[in-house]
């Protein structure tokens, strides 16, 4: 399994985790920052927990994030 994390009130919406990896990122309509998709909130922080299958877009996704608020790591199991 792999998590997800995002810092999403520093996100500045611009769009590339969208369009490297779409069906796990959605700009939101109401403040133009991005959602982690079945992400869940604890103190600001938005985890996701995914598929191995996931793991390297995301990661190319968190490589290329301006503002670096995207980390993607494999869980042990
Ligand atoms: S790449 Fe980073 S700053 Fe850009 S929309 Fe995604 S989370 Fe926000």
């Amino acid at each position: 399994m792999v998590r997800i994390t995002q810092w999403r009130n520093k996100c500045i919406g611009c769009n590339i985790c969208v369009e490297v990896a779409f069906y796990r990122w959605r700009i939101s309509t109401k403040d133009g920052r991005c959602t982690l998709v079945e992400g869940i909130e604890s103190k600001g922080l938005f985890t996701a927990i995914v598929g191995d299958d996931e793991y390297e877009i995301n990661k190319t996704a968190a490589k290329h994030c301006p503002v670096k608020i995207i980390r993607v790591e494999k869980m042990k199991s």
